[in-house]
């Protein structure tokens, strides 16, 4: 069985993040670049983690 990984947001921890497709990032040369829809971070590294891991991470929230 395939293992299925999700990117999460390092700030919030959000497991809503969508590649980013500004201009913006175009013009920078960032074609992997990301975005969370919760927060607003960008950026290169977005971990990524098993659902029972994504799980855990957000549970350990307050
Ligand atoms: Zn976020």
């Amino acid at each position: 069985m395939q293992k299925k990984y999700i990117r999460i947001c390092p700030e919030c921890h959000s497991t809503d993040t969508q590649p980013d497709l500004s201009a913006d990032s175009y013009a920078k040369g960032l074609l992997n670049q990301r975005k969370c829809n919760t927060c607003g971070h960008t950026g290169l590294f977005f971990p990524e983690y098993s659902p029972e891991d994504v799980k855990k991470i957000q549970e350990k929230r307050p």
